[in-house]
């Protein structure tokens, strides 16, 4: 299975300062480019139920028109404030539902779904509201990009961001807003390359002619240790949370509970409820962030190493995060399900950010003319990396040492290295294809049957 991006494009995230005024106008920009979003789905929805009327009546079908248009929804007498706000951001408001709406139709996604402002608190900006003005720096004389908002008639003045690295002049900015007083701007361009670039395919031919032995010096398998929240590689390096982080993250999450607690009792729309609101978003944010980093960290540290073929895991995280169904006995009595365990075990998945590390993984190893191979998973803990004998006994806590050859090793490493063999049997066996896009799988609507013994009546 193939894991690397078709296109090398790059993003930056920078932290801005907008003004009190700046901040208004933007506030009012999401809000209407969402309004819009929201009503291109309504819209959808409405064909969608026209289309069944006509499957019923025999009539011809009505598709959805996959356009950007937004007229429909500006009227001077319901939504006024809609005429207040740049056409552009309208528009894009119906760009990001068609892409969206593209990406279901491609099997990509599942249908866009309505959203709020706890979940679209971002206004997407095309070139035509933006521009970067070259200056120089009076203090360091360097060459610095100003960005500015607004057309020229409807100038919003200079958006002041803090640039802690290089960027490319992007096309596309988003501007988001994390809380409060909290604000991003994202530039996405395509990404300079030093070196020439080439195709996952071109690199699995150029590796398949090394020898064995070449081969598994420039191979590292990565395994993912749920337990130790830790990654460990075929080459004995271990990349962990550090303990205070890990400290920090325990407290920070009885701290939510506090917050959550203390807000669910204070009066909506009162000046103490925003502040008690700021600090669980600071405090989601610290989360948030420190994950970010250390999977960054890793993934840095994997895609810069000698190593030409990385392996991973393939693991199923969101169906191992996923809450286990409840059960019931024939009387319709609710049993344990073993939730209370499961949220643990998901709790530690996630903040291990297996994730993350394997997906900055591609993308840094892609500019690297790395190849990243995903293998699957199964018994990889039991499996003797150097006669593949498997056999439960053959691990001893985190030790591991084969009943058969005799081979000796800390059970992560010896599991890294089990995967790299896995990896390298792939790439032999030219499996590096395999389907080039991840389909969602939908879950089956399973509400309608009734509880187990019951028999469902049907209408
Ligand atoms: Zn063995």
């Amino acid at each position: 299975m193939m894991a690397q991006p078709s296109s090398l494009q790059s993003g930056v995230r920078f932290r801005a300062l907008p003004t009190q005024e700046q901040t208004h106008v933007l506030g009012q920009w999401i809000g209407c480019q969402r309004f819009i979003y929201n009503g291109k789905i309504d819209e959808d929805r409405l064909f969608a139920a026209q289309r069944r009327m006509a499957l019923r009546d025999g009539a011809l079908e009505c598709p959805t028109p996959l356009d950007q248009q937004y007229a429909q929804f500006k009227t001077p007498e319901l939504s006024p404030w809609l005429c207040d706000v740049p056409s552009q951001i309208l528009r894009n408001g119906a760009v990001r539902w068609r892409n969206a709406k593209q990406r279901q139709l491609k099997g990509l996604a599942k249908a866009p779904r309505r959203r709020n402002r706890a979940n679209f608190n971002s206004v997407m900006v095309t070139s035509e509201l933006f521009a970067f003005r070259a200056e120089v720096d009076p203090a360091t004389g360097e060459s610095v990009f100003r960005l500015l908002l607004g057309t020229k008639s409807r100038s919003l003045g200079e958006l002041k961001f803090k640039a802690h690295r290089p960027y490319g002049l992007p096309n596309v900015i988003t501007i988001t807003r994390e809380s409060r007083n909290h604000w991003y701007v994202s530039f996405n361009y395509a990404h300079a390359c030093d070196e020439i670039l080439r195709t996952p395919a071109e690199l699995a031919y150029e590796l398949n002619g090394l020898r064995d032995e070449e081969l598994e010096f420039v191979t590292t398998g990565a395994d993912r240790n749920v337990r130790e929240n830790c990654v460990a590689t075929s080459e004995g390096v271990f990349y962990s949370v550090p303990a205070i982080v890990k400290e920090r993250l325990t407290r920070k999450a009885k701290g939510r509970a506090r917050h959550q607690r203390k807000l669910a009792r204070q009066q909506k729309g009162s000046k103490n409820r925003a502040k008690t609101k700021d600090k669980l978003a600071r405090n989601h944010a610290y989360q948030r962030n420190a994950l970010n980093d250390i999977a960054h960290k890793t993934s840095y540290s994997l895609a810069t190493s000698d190593a030409k073929l990385l392996v991973f895991e393939d693991l199923k995280i969101r169906n191992m995060v996923r809450r286990p169904k409840a059960r019931q006995d024939s009387n319709g009595r609710w049993l344990p399900n073993g939730q209370r365990q499961k949220a643990g075990l998901s709790k530690s998945i996630l903040q291990s950010a297996w994730g993350r590390t394997l997906n900055f993984t591609q993308y840094k190893a892609a500019r690297r003319n790395t190849l990243v191979l995903v293998v699957p998973p199964h018994d990889s803990s039991q499996e003797c990396s150097r006669c593949g004998h498997t056999h439960p006994e053959n691990r001893k806590e985190d030790r591991f040492l084969c009943i058969v050859c005799g081979f000796s090793a800390h059970a992560d490493i010896n599991a890294a290295c089990t995967i790299r063999r896995r990896g390298i049997k792939r790439l032999r066996d030219g499996l590096t294809k395999g389907k080039a896009v991840k389909r969602v799988s939908f879950r089956k609507n399973s509400s309608r049957a009734g509880p187990p013994g019951v028999p469902v009546e049907r209408v």
